[in-house]
């Protein structure tokens, strides 16, 4: 547990085909490294020690050997690049492309293992918005899965030198095969399309593996909930599975000034990250946020937590974003 004077330590969260920093989004190898090189380099300048990437292994963009060369350049800069691992949704674990370990690949040679939509149809979701591919999405309730998320997450743990990785069982909707009407399924309290009991079921094992594998690994959990103590009462049971070092994020703050937190919320759980939902194209680019973003870093410390995430796809050059960044850093400092 954090409180006044401890720093909060602090990330930047990403999805490649969002970033700004150099010109090009991420649409092939050249523009995905001078992206993500740029926003290493600025990351020391407010204390970020990693950044979420969300999208880090496509073909589009260099596939494993560009990926290995940005977290190479990474660790030379001191900042951890954190892969986004997709469990049933963005692609598993390598999100697009042509590898054993890409989730569109498995599930179309085991179609049989796609999650289906309400009509019966099987589910597709794309996102984000950039992304001109439909991601098929894996059903909640097939065990095969599992060990194909297995052998992906110990693949990634082998090919790249990680300090750690989020990790997300996504919120894309239901699945609505007999074998998951049959369970009970409790929503997310943020997200309808997110069953708790699913999040727990899916990611735990994986969380254990990755932790036996590489013990100390900074592990980000979503949990598609707010810090509003009626929130953490849905959620905490859920939780209470997950290995005590683990990061839950709490998504307690959207921008523009939609808290999800009071002075009375308490983590439920030993660290947690305050996800400060600010300074993305949610809001159609930069608006001047320092004020809320100070008061969400203050209120997450007091809850207990120990990390805090923005997002990081724009570029400090963009003067409202460099004062969003610095008093998000500078609460996060205190
Ligand atoms: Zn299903």
């Amino acid at each position: 547990m954090s409180s006044r004077g401890t720093p909060l330590r602090r990330i930047w969260w990403s999805w490649d085909l969002r970033m700004r920093w150099a010109w090009g989004f991420c649409g092939d190898e050249k523009s995905f490294l001078a992206n993500y090189r740029r926003a290493i380099d600025a990351a020391a300048r407010y204390g970020v020690e990693g950044i979420v990437v969300w999208g880090f292994l496509r073909d589009a963009h260099g596939g494993a050997d560009a990926a290995r060369g940005l977290v190479d350049y990474g660790r030379s800069r001191g900042v951890s690049i954190l892969p986004g691992v997709g469990i049933d949704a963005f692609g598993g674990i390598y999100c697009s492309g042509d590898s054993p370990h890409s989730l569109d690949r498995h599930l179309r040679e085991h179609p049989e293992r796609q999650a289906r939509r309400e009509d019966g149809r099987p589910s597709v979701h794309r996102w984000p918005p950039a992304d001109d591919v439909d991601h098929l999405i894996g059903c909640p309730s097939d065990g095969a899965l599992a060990g194909f998320y297995r052998e992906g997450l110990e693949w990634l743990l082998e090919t790249f030198d990680l300090s750690g990785f989020q990790i997300e069982q996504g919120d894309v909707g239901l699945c609505h095969c007999e074998r998951c009407r049959a369970r009970p399924r409790t929503a997310g309290p943020k997200c309808r399309g997110s069953s708790l009991e699913a999040v727990a079921a899916r990611l735990v094992p994986l969380i254990r593996r990755a932790l036996e594998l590489r013990p100390g690994l900074t592990i980000l959990v979503e949990n598609y909930s707010g810090l509003l103590p009626e929130e953490v009462r849905a959620v905490a049971p859920f939780l209470a599975g997950f290995p005590p070092e683990v990061f839950h994020s709490w998504q307690a703050y959207d921008c523009p000034g939609k808290f999800h937190v009071t002075p009375e919320s308490r983590s439920p759980a030993p660290h947690g990250c305050m996800a400060v939902r600010s300074n993305s194209d949610f809001t159609g680019g930069e608006i001047d946020d320092r004020a809320d973003i100070r008061r969400a870093v203050e209120l997450g410390r007091a809850a207990g937590l120990d990390m805090t995430y923005t997002y990081g796809e724009y570029p400090d050059d963009w003067p409202l974003t460099a004062g969003n960044y610095r008093a998000w850093a500078e609460a996060a400092a205190e």
